[in-house]
């Protein structure tokens, strides 16, 4: 089978003919979660994406070798286990193997290898090691930086001047540190934080150096595709490039691919607007296949704006095609192969799983379908990773809570038990403030003796 496959590589901002380091292979390192709290549907996107990636570059006759890492040695991880009154390992395993779970309901293949930092220390002291050698790393009490200045290419794939980077980024002032961007290689840790020996004394390891040391492990200094989230482009990959290749001098990963962003009801999701949805969360509504499909119907670098209403949308023309299957006739034989042709070039084009599915839609809805159709459609299905949908989904829609009423509530109890603060302080603006950002909800606040409660107006 013709490999040709084009694929729009952040580094150089173009779309490009794919062309593997080994004839038939592909290497591909995924950044994945720091394990600190539940995974959300964030995290679901960029799994999915590159599932379908993974799928497609096994449907067209590659062998491929996927790599997600976990970051369980970080400051947040450290933070949540104060926090919990927890250890630090506990806190970490926990959300590991939720993460794991969470992707396996989601219908996701598993990476071949997934590598945690806690068990590559000594590679990544090694690596740290040849960069202070070959002059681009630096040791200032205890820590170990990275010196971009030495690195001319630092830059390259943000596309930007360090002067742009540096109005783009919230820099703690450091007076270790010889240039503003310079970033942590190894960190000392404080007492009771996760530590481990090295040559410049107790500590861990800064955020960045992970991803090049586990990557080449598995995949050699240069390897074909590096992918993530566009949120990482900047530091973090611009960073694992500069720490990678000063010490091979050979150029990283050939191919960088990044997934859009997800926002929730046209809002950015956070904890502090308190609209994250978890994986978890939203699987006890949605059947794993509407949410992959709903990601899928849309091209992997755009963002994407997730409701209730749309996945409902989803659900709905499945329901649809459905029936249309099922209403397969023996009748005359009709050919898909148009369809076939259409979906996998759609596909070699960057991936384009939104123009592969609107062709899918369009076909079953339009044709009369024929058994014999019925294996270019299962071939479709399986490739998309959605194979098995037909016999998951039906139109019960009994389930169907939507995870905006669930943030509603829990926004009203915030303003009801913030208000009653502000009452209690006799500070009567912010009460009367308060009221009126729940009536923005369309709520009226009720005070009775026993405290308030709520109706929607
Ligand atoms: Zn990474």
């Amino acid at each position: 089978m013709n490999h040709e496959l084009r694929i729009y590589n952040s580094l150089t901002n173009k779309k490009e003919i794919f062309k593997e380091l080994i004839p038939g292979k592909v290497g591909i390192y995924v950044c994945g979660p720091t394990v600190y709290s539940s995974s959300h549907m964030g995290h679901a996107r960029s799994a999915i994406v590159f599932d379908l990636i993974i799928r497609f570059l096994k449907f067209v006759g590659y062998q491929t070798k996927y790599v997600r890492n976990f970051t369980d040695v970080d400051d947040k991880i450290i933070a949540k286990a104060a926090e919990e009154g927890i250890a630090v390992e506990k806190i970490a395993n926990k959300y590991k193997l939720e993460y794991l779970e969470d992707v396996k309901n989601l219908g996701c293949l598993s990476p071949d290898f997934q590598p945690c930092v806690s068990e590559n220390i000594n590679e990544i002291i090694e690596l740290i090691k040849k960069i202070i050698a070959s002059g681009y790393g630096y040791v200032v009490a205890g820590e170990v930086y990275y010196n971009i200045s030495k690195f001319s290419d630092y830059g390259k794939l943000s596309n930007q001047s360090t002067d742009s980077m540096l109005s783009h980024t919230r820099l703690e002032i450091n007076p270790n540190k010889k240039n503003d961007l310079d970033f942590a290689l190894w960190k000392s840790s404080k007492e009771g934080d996760p530590s481990w020996n090295s040559p410049w004394g107790k500590g861990r390891p800064g955020w960045h150096i992970e991803c090049s040391s586990m990557s080449t492990k598995y995949l050699g200094e240069t390897f074909d595709i590096h992918g993530g989230g566009r949120d990482l482009i900047f530091p973090h990959h611009e960073n694992e490039i500069a720490q990678s290749e000063c010490t091979s001098n050979e150029k990283f990963a050939n191919y960088w691919i990044h997934n859009g962003l997800i926002n929730i009801n046209k809002e950015k999701m956070s904890k502090s607007i308190g609209n994250i949805v978890n994986i978890q969360d939203a699987l006890k509504i949605w059947n794993k296949n509407i949410i992959k499909i709903f990601f899928l119907t849309h091209h992997y670098r755009t963002p994407v704006d997730l409701s209730s209403e749309k996945l409902k949308e989803i659900k709905k023309t499945l329901i649809k095609i459905k029936k249309k299957i099922s209403d397969t006739k023996n009748i005359r034989e009709r050919k898909m192969d148009d369809f076939r042709k259409l979906w996998i070039n759609a596909m070699r084009d960057d991936f384009n799983s939104a123009k592969a599915f609107g062709y899918y839609f369009k076909y079953i809805n339009e044709r009369a379908l024929t058994k014999s159709n019925i294996d270019l459609i299962e071939e479709f299905e399986i490739t998309m990773g959605i194979f098995g949908w037909r016999n998951e989904i039906n139109d019960d829609t009994s389930s169907e809570e939507s995870f905006e009423q669930k943030f509603d509530q829990e926004r009203i109890q915030k303003i009801i038990l913030e208000r009653n603060m502000a009452r209690q302080i006799k500070n009567w603006k912010k009460a009367d403030d308060l009221r009126l950002q729940a009536e923005e909800l369309g709520i009226e606040l009720i005070d009775t003796k026993n405290g308030t409660s709520w109706k929607r107006k």
